[in-house]
């Protein structure tokens, strides 16, 4: 039985059919495409499943109601597929991609990320983006003829959105973009602003809800002033988080109609014809001048009001001890770690990489824990 998914889609959209494929060949699947396929790979595995205690900005535990790695995924799978669609692109490879970017993520966020970084930097350095290409390449161990999810090339490459060029000459194909400076799939490009739509608005939405910030400062930032004054407008008898739901979902529509009237006549104009044609293109997934403008206001916002407020420091400063100390005591005693993480002999480099691997894995509550246990003495 062979079943058409791919019909609809733009000449220029990423197709199973034309793909690079899978590194280790497999019978095509029959009763779905091969990104639906690669995003059911995805949704059942280990590391999908730690997303959700997993944080950007808050800690998992301070709240119920904040964004978790697992719901921001969702979020940026949702304006993924619906940009997708409208731009006749192919809605299950970005769907695929979306829920799979973030599964490098250390705990703790940006912070978690930046320690193990600074820990890592005579072994290699490590980087987010790399780390989420390495459990789907090699760490998932779920099949029996290889390691990893054995995912399409274009999922690998999307879930790629940055590398170093250090890195990217140790990737094989998937690193030769950035070494040949060309574009990777519509797809990949659209999933990468749907993540910064998704984050920008949510982190607004979870800004307010802390209480970190409030909505005087964000009257200050010209998208929310917009809609805001619309809502007031429209409804000036509700109030509280009704008006800042209703500015919210403005914002996201407006980010969300520009990116596909930019994008669409930037296709047109670069009279792309196949996927090929888009590698060799600039890039086309793009905001409006103006609209990028206003995206990067609100993201300087975020970062000084924000990402920046003293009670967010002191989250960072914790959880940077927090990954140091756990990375010194992994690297001088290895034989605390579980046995498949332990490496004979001399290795440093190759220990290194084992125990960042160990820490990356971390969810935001077991890093803690794991730190109680192994420094806390009144816990044996
Ligand atoms: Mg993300």
């Amino acid at each position: 039985m062979t079943v058409h998914f791919e019909g609809h889609l733009a000449s220029y959209a990423a197709r199973s059919t034309r793909s690079i494929g899978r590194s280790f060949a497999e019978q095509p699947p029959a009763t779905r495409s091969e990104f639906q396929r690669d995003r059911d790979r995805i949704i059942h595995c280990a590391a999908f499943r730690r997303l959700e205690y997993k944080t950007q900005v808050f800690v998992n535990h301070e709240g119920d109601l904040f964004r978790t790695r697992l719901t921001h995924s969702i979020e940026v799978a949702q304006i993924a597929r619906s940009l997708a669609r409208n731009l006749q692109l192919n809605e299950d490879l970005v769907e695929a991609i979306s829920l799979a970017h973030d599964l490098g993520h250390t705990p703790f966020g940006h912070a978690g990320q930046d320690a193990l970084n600074a820990c890592m930097k005579e072994y290699g350095g490590f980087e987010h983006n790399l780390q989420s290409l390495r459990v789907v390449d090699t760490l998932e161990q779920r099949y029996g003829a290889f390691d990893g999810l054995n995912l399409m090339f274009e999922t690998r490459e999307g879930v790629l959105k940055h590398c170093s060029l250090a890195h990217a000459k140790n990737l094989g194909a998937v690193g030769e973009r950035f070494i040949d400076r060309k574009q990777p799939s519509l797809e990949a490009q659209l999933t990468n602003l749907a993540d910064e739509i998704a984050y920008n608005n949510h982190d607004i939405d979870d800004g307010l809800r802390s209480g970190l910030i409030n909505t005087d400062q964000l009257e200050e930032v010209g998208l929310y002033a917009r809609y805001s004054a619309e809502v007031k407008k429209q409804f000036p008898d509700i109030g509280g988080r009704r008006v800042i739901n209703e500015t919210v979902r403005r914002m996201i529509n407006a980010l969300v109609v520009d990116l596909i009237d930019t994008s669409k006549a930037n296709i047109a104009a670069a009279a792309v014809e196949s996927i090929d044609d888009v590698r060799n293109a600039p890039a086309l997934i793009a905001f409006s001048a103006s609209m990028k403008q206003e995206a990067q206001e609100l993201k300087r916002f975020l970062r000084t009001n924000l990402y920046q407020h003293y009670l967010v420091n002191r989250m960072t400063s914790k959880a940077r001890r927090i990954v140091t100390d756990l990375f010194g005591i992994f690297m001088s005693e290895p034989q605390l770690m579980p046995n498949d993480y332990q490496l004979a002999g001399e290795h440093a480099d190759a220990q290194a990489r084992k125990v960042a691997d160990y820490i990356a894995g971390m969810t935001d509550r077991y890093a803690m824990r794991e730190y109680r246990r192994l420094f806390a003495v009144d816990e044996i």
